[in-house]
């Protein structure tokens, strides 16, 4: 994947391996389809032209409306946390800048990603043409309903802290299927939750970790004010 910006393709190329080596696998993330993906993903592509240079720190970047492109380890760890073979049916909530969806897209077959804000779910879907990703669906809403029209998904990860497991996410999820979300009482800091779909009503929940993400506003989410 071609990146762009005052730095060439091939610094930016040697930066995303630094990363990996010493941000992803360097901290624990031992999934290989993790790795390969992280490493194929242009990061430069999706911050802010005046941020390129930093695409490889590993640290969350602004990119408009109060919201953020996340930590590329936390990127790495949520999809390692979804338990991925490859091939699967993935549902983002939260696209952000696309970055996670395109990681996902490197694994999964087909990537749905629901973003509140039109602005961010435009350019995302712009970069998604741009870089060729046509296994990626960008769709403008509130993602804690989930999508049910493509339902069910085989993984489900949320991109924004809420104040509980949406219900609509939980009953999108196929039988086996895996759904990772920040869980918090407050907006400051939350635990990554992991719940596993056991049976028709049975759910097995994990905590899997600490993080601290912007707010999941909607219906089954934070409130807007
Ligand atoms: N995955 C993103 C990336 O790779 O750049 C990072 C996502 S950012 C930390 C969280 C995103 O969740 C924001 O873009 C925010 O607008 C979005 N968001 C918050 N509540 C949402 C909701 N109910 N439905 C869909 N998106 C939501």
């Amino acid at each position: 994947m071609a990146a762009s910006g005052s730095k060439g393709s091939a610094d930016f190329a040697a930066a995303r391996e630094r990363m990996v080596a010493r941000d992803i696998s360097g901290r624990g993330v031992r999934d290989e389809r993790v790795l390969a993906a992280m490493r194929r993903v242009a990061r430069d592509a999706f911050v802010p032209q005046s941020l390129r240079e930093a695409a490889y720190d590993d640290m969350p970047l602004p990119i408009g409306g109060g919201q953020t492109i996340s930590q590329p380890y936390i990127v790495a760890f949520m999809i390692e946390a979804l338990q991925l073979n490859g091939g699967e049916k993935v549902l983002e909530i939260g696209t952000g800048s696309g970055y996670a969806a395109a990681v996902l897209a490197e694994i999964a077959g087909e990537v749905t990603t629901v973003e509140r804000l039109r602005s961010l779910a435009d350019r995302a879907a712009e970069i998604f043409t741009q870089l060729g990703y046509q296994h990626i669906r960008v769709l403008h809403g509130d993602g804690t309903l989930g999508w049910p029209e493509y339902a069910p998904y085989d993984a489900i990860v949320v991109t924004a802290g809420g104040p509980q497991v949406p219900e609509a996410l939980k009953q999108q999820l196929a039988l086996g299927g895996r759904l990772v979300i920040p869980v918090g009482s407050g907006q400051d800091s939350q635990d990554l939750v992991r719940v596993t779909r056991r049976s028709a009503t049975a759910f097995a929940v994990e905590e899997i970790g600490g993080v601290r993400f912007v707010p999941l506003i909607g219906q089954q989410g934070w409130p807007t004010d």
